[in-house]
């Protein structure tokens, strides 16, 4: 395959006008296709159904024999504390459990953890936070939702760029960092254990900054076994910056999203300020589901070929995006993307000012797809470049036809771009 740029303005326009062609075929069949977001899809749903009958009427005490029916246990149950001890593989007493969304965890960490000392102190000057990107659009949400400013920090293949923090975190108003260390969003990059070394080992100058490290898809590997990073929560504590991290996980892509367990695992300092925080606003979450949790995946080993199903499920379906990408774009430069070996997301980048373009030709030919600049803060991609696929939510047939008009609606946009149409 040519590279389009080296390709006669004449051949360029013969492409250009099949590609034209091939899309207004696709337009005319009023399609009603949705690559946007990471939702699990119904068969992946189906391998939790157990949950709904894991308690019988006579089963609602936990071990300790608190009565889950009834209120308390801001920060959760026993057993489901060792749950997610053995999940992010840290201590029973570095676990707090939360409710169906660990988004809502992270939300109120910032509150608690990087605003309500600083706006008690009289401080009127913003913080902010590092944001490695491409990244998570709902993390960007929650800065500016609370008005804090986000500095964009580029992705290496090795996880986020550790020199520009470094340049960074000399401003006292820096206060914290967003971080997806495995099978990031939309990536797919788990970051290597020197990142992770070099995080814990950074020595910012706000006293109270923290590292907000995401592990949403701590186990969701559909290609070998999910990857052994090091630990966040050691690696601080042997550099004496035991309270720097607040790790986040859920059940939400394990069992049901909307309808799983979250947790936060850090410092016994930590969760003291998170249970003080979290008692004004619930006097408890929903044991019962947690109880539930428990019983439905009794261990980490239940977790674990529990996922193996996901992953078998999410494979395939990835395989079809990868397969799409390479037939029909390999060669012509006018895109590269990253094959991730878990998560959710293929990070797709289209020549640089083609990805708004892009994506509105997707969206008039019926393919909804993220918004282009979602990956970074403000939604202010500087190149116009990255799009996040999802392939979790459609079936494979659907999955098929969105990835043909997604490649058809690529070119088409960088053939534009190239004629300057
Ligand atoms: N964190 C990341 C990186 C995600 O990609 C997602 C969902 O897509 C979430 C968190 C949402 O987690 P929860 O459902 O626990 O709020």
């Amino acid at each position: 395959m040519t590279p389009y740029a080296q390709l006669s303005k004449q051949d360029l326009q013969k492409l250009y006008d099949n590609c034209k062609e091939k899309y207004n075929r696709y337009k005319a069949q009023g399609l009603k296709l949705d690559m946007s977001r990471g939702k699990p899809g119904a068969d992946q749903l189906d391998l939790s159904m157990g949950l709904l009958c894991a308690l019988n009427p006579e089963d609602y005490l936990s071990e300790d024999g608190t009565d889950c029916r009834n209120y308390g246990g801001v920060d959760g149950i026993i057993e489901m504390k060792k749950m997610f001890a053995d999940l992010l593989d840290v201590r029973t007493d570095e676990v707090f459990v939360g409710g169906n969304a660990s988004l809502s965890l992270m939300y109120e960490s910032v509150i608690a953890f990087c605003l309500t000392d600083f706006m008690t102190a009289g401080e009127k000057s913003k913080r902010k936070f590092l944001c490695p990107a491409p990244g998570y659009d709902r993390h960007f949400s929650i800065s500016e939702h609370l008005e804090i400013e986000m500095i964009p920090i580029p992705m290496t293949p090795q996880g986020p760029d550790m020199a520009e923090i470094k340049k960074h975190i000399t401003d006292p108003a820096v206060a914290g960092i967003w971080c997806v260390p495995v099978f990031s969003n939309p990536q797919g990059v788990v970051y290597s254990d020197e990142v992770i070394k070099e995080m814990a080992a950074l020595k910012p100058v706000a006293a109270d900054f923290r590292i907000l490290w995401d592990n949403a898809y701590v186990i969701h590997s559909f290609e070998g076994e999910p990857p052994q990073t090091a630990n966040i929560l050691r690696e601080c504590e042997k550099q004496g910056a035991y309270d720097m991290p607040l790790v986040f996980t859920s059940f939400s892509k394990i069992s049901f999203p909307g309808a799983g367990v979250s947790a936060m695992a850090a410092s016994p300092a930590n969760l003291a300020k998170m249970r003080a925080h979290m008692i004004v606003q619930t006097i408890g979450p929903d044991k019962i589901n947690q109880l539930r949790h428990v019983r439905f995946f009794k261990d980490l080993e239940g977790i674990r070929s529990h996922m193996k199903k996901h992953g078998s499920i999410l494979r395939r379906k990835f395989n079809v995006v990868l397969d799409a990408l390479t037939t029909e774009l390999e060669g012509k430069e006018i895109g590269s993307w990253i094959s991730p070996k878990g998560g959710y997301f293929v990070s797709f980048d289209a020549m640089p000012g083609c990805a708004k373009r892009t994506v509105a030709l997707c969206a008039e030919a019926g393919l909804i797809m993220t918004t282009a600049g979602a990956t970074y803060p403000y939604g202010n991609d500087p190149d116009d470049s990255n799009i996040r696929i999802a392939p979790s939510f459609p079936d494979v047939g659907q999955l098929e036809q969105a990835m043909e008009l997604f490649c058809v609606a690529v070119e088409l946009a960088a053939l534009e771009k190239i004629l300057e149409h």
